[in-house]
């Protein structure tokens, strides 16, 4: 030990007493040869996890894909809850749906092939003192059977569930042996994982990254810790893996809640105060252009969209940077309101720089205002990762081109995805930035774009946000650091309601019905298949069955399938074909989600509709009904939950993209730690949008910190160089 002092130091000493504390001698002694492994490479938060004795290659791959590389990662991986293992449950009283530990003896246990695939089933029966008995099953663990013994004592631990038959069972629990330290009598964390990574090669993982846990330093002031009653940095950790109670989980959680909300923060707080100390240029507001504008549409603006675009175009002449937010549901129509205040820029010699989530929608805007926009004035170009194009020319110009025109100023309007701002583009004069359906409120790069612009010498850009993400006004400002909001509250007249049908599995002939005769009537039809939540590679495998399912049911059919895994130009290529009418359906993942506009699309088809939030089924439906023709959407479904429908039946009667939002968030309310992710929204681990009294305070210590002790802000903010803090993950 003295040895192992001398040598690696305090880390050293740290391991070797944690080692110490297990039980077992084989631990012990791996935790000393791991010190002697430290000695050559310093252990510390940055210590690899493929270097970790136990992981393999195959194993620490796994976790790559998490993103976790290095067990600071790990640190900052949080569960997605925790499994109460201590509810010590007695068979007699067991209730659907209740999260247990039992405690029971088997009597009786066999393993046999299931009639699906490639899957064996173990199924147990388990029973106590009660004389209860309780039905268990484990998928593709055969060897279960052998291992347990009929008589044998286990404790068992999971969710309570119902046979087809309504005996009570298991599925898949958690088993243990009696043991000296055993689980189930802790909170056990639950981490999101991948296939073919168990929870409990995580939680080994965890256990040593948690060993480091006193090398993480605190980042907050000490008055504003003790002022908001938040834990310790290190304590909360701790804490989020492996709590000593509920409560102290929640602290802990709470305070990491706060980490992420305050980073945010200080981000937007920061570029606003950069962006206060430079000026922007003043877009004088070319009245007689844009009526002549208006007057050329084949509609009349809404009365919302003309006061939008009256609120932007006064913006624009002010020297303060534009922060305007310009929320409407899916079709009212925002494309076009933005796309009349980048006219006004560029008839005033400024340059325009449209962004976009995805390539496919990037190149979608491009087409739209390489149209709607008069060619004399507006030269718009269209930036992707694949080549780069300009209204007008057939093919793809060069790069070196490309650049040159945009630094000459010939091309003022450049249309592209967030990643443009990652890549050195020089602009001869940047005045306006447009950030369309935006969905993670590209704080991040908002900020470099400020700072690019600074270092140029060039002045503030103004900036405009478009979103169909309803968020009430307190949020956006936190959110999105903008005080001013133009709201498309009415669609333009003559918008259909799209009637919306929830589809069981025993509607499938309607479906294809219904496919058959839009089909006919020369009409085009989306199919949108589920979102897989924990893996893209599942995503794209629904998607490419199912359209080899519909190939197959209608060889005459023009089919085609799109998804995140193909190349950014055959995507568009693909889309593209089905905007021509050389598609009847696409099949697809939700890459389609928003803003993409095929009027002649009339009908549209969701797969695994109860996987998708309320709201997010309500911008799907939103991609058809976009012409004359009438249209409608089906939300298939296999389940037959009661709850499971009438949420689905709620999108089918509900046509308001800001109450369905409500509803998601009533819905999910803040149960599951990982909350909001899947709309869209900022991609915090913990904070959900309905903690607003820590939003608050998150703002007022952001303010506080950026006005008087601005050496912190770095700490504070991950992906920082400063070590110890990373969990940021785009
Ligand atoms: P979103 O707000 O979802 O971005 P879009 O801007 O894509 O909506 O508009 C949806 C469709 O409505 C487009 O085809 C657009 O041309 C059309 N549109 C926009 N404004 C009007 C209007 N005032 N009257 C009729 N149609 C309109
Ligand atoms: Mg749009």
């Amino acid at each position: 030990m003295l040895l192992l002092i001398l040598r690696g130091g305090q880390t050293v000493i740290l391991t070797a007493l944690l080692y110490q504390k297990s039980t077992k001698k084989t631990r012990l002694r791996q935790g000393l040869s791991r010190c002697f492994c430290y000695n050559t490479g310093m252990p510390s938060l940055l210590t690899p996890i493929k270097s970790l004795r136990g992981v393999r290659p195959e194993i620490a791959e796994k976790f790559t894909s998490l993103g976790l590389t290095t067990l600071q990662d790990a640190l900052f991986h949080f569960p997605i809850r925790h499994q109460d293992f201590r509810q010590r449950v007695s068979i007699d009283r067991l209730t659907v749906g209740q999260e247990v530990t039992v405690v029971g003896q088997i009597s009786s246990i066999k393993a046999r092939p299931a009639w699906r695939r490639r899957m064996n089933v173990t199924e147990a029966v388990v029973t106590d003192r009660t004389g209860g008995r309780l039905a268990v099953v484990w998928f593709n663990q055969p060897y279960l059977a052998t291992w347990f013994k009929i008589g044998q004592w286990l404790y068992l631990s999971g969710r309570v569930s119902r046979t087809k038959q309504g005996k009570l069972q298991l599925q898949n629990p958690f088993y243990e042996r009696p043991t000296a330290n055993p689980s189930h009598e802790k909170l056990v964390p639950v981490y999101p994982s991948t296939a073919g990574l168990s929870q409990w090669q995580i939680r080994r993982v965890m256990k040593q990254a948690v060993a480091l846990i006193s090398l993480v330093p605190e980042t907050l002031p000490a008055d504003i810790r003790q002022s908001l009653d938040l834990s310790e940095r290190a304590e909360a950790l701790r804490q989020i893996h492996f709590p000593t109670s509920p409560e102290a989980a929640a602290a802990a959680v709470r305070r990491l809640k706060f980490d992420e909300l305050l980073a945010w923060q200080l981000r937007w707080q920061h570029a606003a105060t950069l962006s206060q100390r430079h000026p922007a240029p003043t877009i004088p507001f070319r009245q007689a252009d844009i009526r002549a504008f208006v007057r050329q549409l084949p509609f009349p603006l809404t009365h919302d969209q003309r006061l939008a675009a009256w609120q932007i175009l006064q913006d624009l002449q002010r020297t303060e940077p534009m922060a305007r937010l310009l929320q409407g549901d899916v079709g009212s129509g925002k494309t076009l309101v933005a796309a009349m205040a980048a006219f006004n820029a560029v008839l005033g010699g400024w340059q325009v720089a449209w962004l976009a989530p995805t390539v496919v929608l990037a190149e979608q805007h491009w087409q739209t205002l390489s149209t709607l926009l008069p060619a004399e004035h507006a030269s718009v170009g269209f930036l992707s990762s694949s080549g780069l194009r300009l209204a007008g020319q057939r093919g793809p110009i060069s790069r070196s081109d490309f650049t040159a025109r945009l630094q000459s100023g010939t091309i003022n309007l450049v249309v592209a995805t967030h990643a443009l701002l990652a890549e050195t583009v020089g602009w001869h004069r940047l005045g306006l930035v447009i950030i369309d359906e935006q969905q993670r409120f590209g704080v991040q790069q908002r900020q470099q774009l400020l700072e690019r612009q600074i270092a140029a010498g060039q002045p503030m850009p103004h900036f405009l946000s478009l979103t169909a993400t309803p968020i009430p006004r307190t949020l956006a400002l936190f959110l999105t650091g903008q005080l001013s909001i133009s709201a498309l509250r009415h669609k333009p007249v003559g918008r259909q309601p799209i009637p919306t049908t929830v589809i069981g599995p025993a509607g499938r002939a309607q479906v294809d019905r219904v496919t058959t005769e839009t089909v006919g009537r020369g009409e085009q039809v989306f199919v949108i298949t589920p979102l897989i939540v924990e893996s893209d590679a599942l995503g794209v495998r629904a998607a490419t069955s199912e359209a080899e399912r519909l190939t197959a049911a209608w060889p005459k059919l023009r089919i085609g399938l799109l998804h995140g895994s193909l190349p950014a130009n055959e995507r568009l290529q693909i889309l593209q074909r089905f905007r021509q009418h050389q598609l009847d359906l696409l099949v697809s993942t939700t890459v389609i989600e928003v803003g993409i506009d095929v009027p002649n699309a009339t009908l549209m088809i969701i797969e695994g509709a109860e996987r998708f939030g309320l709201a997010q089924l309500h911008q799907l439906r939103g991609r058809v009904g976009r012409g004359s023709r009438p249209s409608r959407c089906f939300l298939v479904t296999d389940q037959t939950s009661e709850a499971m429908l009438d949420r689905l039946h709620r999108v089918a009667k509900i046509d308001d993209g800001y109450r369905l939002a409500e509803l998601d968030l009533e819905l999910r309310g803040g149960g599951d730690l990982y909350g909001l992710r899947q709309s869209g929204l900022p991609d915090w681990q913990l904070a959900t949008l309905l903690d607003t009294a820590l939003m608050e305070a998150a703002r007022l210590a952001a303010r506080d910190i950026i006005a008087h002790r601005s050496g912190l802000v770095p700490q504070l903010i991950p992906n920082s160089d400063h070590h110890g803090l990373a969990f940021h993950r785009e």
